[in-house]
């Protein structure tokens, strides 16, 4: 197993950035102390033949919760008020804390397996997705689920969770990173909003919410406060370039101008958004507003997968599909919403989401005999159009396999099946 040594990987097909966006290119990828480097370093070197491989930086999922791989397919084919308010939060609450190790680390499961190595995390039992990113080999940016009027006195202590883990994890692992994370306009306040804001920047961390999800939403907002969710959460200074928003399908009137003033990105959610009837985001909308645009997956009990090979299908067909314009939502703009636009969300541009000097050696090798990656006409068009994310060979992070021939290097998937099997026969 390579840990942490020279690596020099030939004969692959690379996922570079050219002049003119995303390209593919026939070229050796070297690696020191787990930094893609333009040339080989001092010292031994080992090299990985990749012939046949097709060589992507690490996809990055900006918008998840690990801990509800338990809850996939468990309440499908009902309205968001029905799937949200009658069936997963009363689950969710009855859920053992303990069990959100297991069903997070099943998750990271199916994000290596699906080529993602970086994930932002909303979640509800402290420790979970920190102790799955640590021991996967994963990269997170984790956030303890908050609600309430205020931080400090309500949401039974979720904000001292949040704080607890930080200092109990925060210096495990550079892998591992957090962002304070304000559930939604309905169960919070501005205030807490505002004061999430405050620490965020005391404490240099990274913010994220659920923004303008569905109509029920945006309508009760403006009947409680007189304005919309944007509007009144961008008025608290919660939102800014460090700043994660989920969804925001539903902006009205003046919103976007909002959103692409304050700097923050949105994470886009195509299947969670579709499957609960909550519609698509206005991508030109968006797009002309320059605003910062990641994909995401939402979590597995309402999309029901986190595989972003059919999250991007899936992005660039509701585009082409909406606008009636078949040269919306290109597969080079797709594959950047995985790669670079995610990485620059978390203040990591030129460090992830990318192979080029200097940056994490955080790489995923598809095998180009699959059927669906061949004949390889057009590779970065592949990965949106055709791909299904088993094409997945092996994955590495920090320039160490997590994933080798379809096998997990750190932890043994066989007991994260059973644990999750038993936690779902029990309490759902
Ligand atoms: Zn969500």
């Amino acid at each position: 197993m390579s840990d942490r040594k020279n690596l020099r990987i030939t004969g692959g097909k690379v996922l570079e950035k050219g002049p003119e966006g995303l390209r593919i290119a026939e070229k050796t990828v070297f690696v020191q102390d787990g930094i893609i480097r333009e040339s080989a370093g001092e010292g031994p070197c080992e090299e990985i033949r990749a012939e046949g491989k097709l060589i992507l930086p690490g996809l990055l999922n900006l918008h998840t919760h690990a801990y509800m791989t338990v809850l996939r397919n468990y309440a499908d084919d009902v309205d968001f008020d029905e799937w949200l308010f009658r069936r997963v939060m009363p689950v969710e609450d009855s859920l053992p804390p303990e069990g959100a190790y297991w069903c997070s680390l099943l998750a990271c499961m199916e994000f290596l397996r699906t080529g993602t190595t970086c994930f932002a995390d909303m979640h509800m039992f402290p420790g979970g997705s920190c102790r799955a990113v640590i021991d996967s080999g994963m990269r997170g940016y984790i956030g303890r689920g908050l609600v309430g009027e205020d931080l400090y006195t309500d949401g039974a202590g979720r904000f001292e969770q949040a704080l607890r883990e930080i200092e109990e994890y925060g210096h495990v692992t550079d892998r591992l990173s957090f962002v304070l994370s304000p559930h939604a306009i309905y169960s919070c306040s501005p205030r807490l909003y505002a004061q999430t804001a405050e620490e965020a920047e005391k404490r240099g961390l990274l913010k994220q919410t659920h923004l303008s999800e569905s109509d029920n939403e945006v309508d009760n907002c403006i009947a409680k406060y007189g304005k919309t969710p944007v509007e009144v959460i961008a008025e608290t200074g919660f939102m800014d370039e460090k700043t994660l928003l989920a969804h925001c399908v539903k902006l009205r009137g003046n919103d976007a101008k909002i959103l692409a003033q304050s700097g923050a990105t949105v994470v886009t959610n195509p299947a969670s958004n579709a499957k609960l009837g909550n519609g698509h985001l206005d991508l030109p909308l968006i797009l002309d507003n320059g605003i910062n645009l990641c994909i995401g997956t939402d979590g597995t009990s309402s999309n029901n997968t986190l595989n972003l090979f059919r999250e991007m299908g899936l992005f660039t067909m509701i585009h082409k599909a909406a606008t009636g314009n078949a040269a919306a939502a290109p597969a080079r703009q797709v594959a950047a919403m995985v790669t670079e636009n995610p990485a620059k969300a978390v203040g990591m541009e030129g460090k992830l989401g990318v192979i080029a000097d200097g940056a994490k050696a955080d790489l995923v090798f598809m095998d180009l005999r699959e059927p669906s990656l061949y004949p390889a006409n057009d590779l970065v068009s592949a990965l949106c159009y055709s791909a299904n994310g088993m094409e997945v060979e092996s994955v590495m992070v920090d320039g160490r396999f997590v994933m080798k021939n379809r096998e997990f290097t750190l932890f043994d998937a066989e007991q994260v099946r059973w644990e999750v099997g038993r936690i779902a026969d029990k309490y759902l």
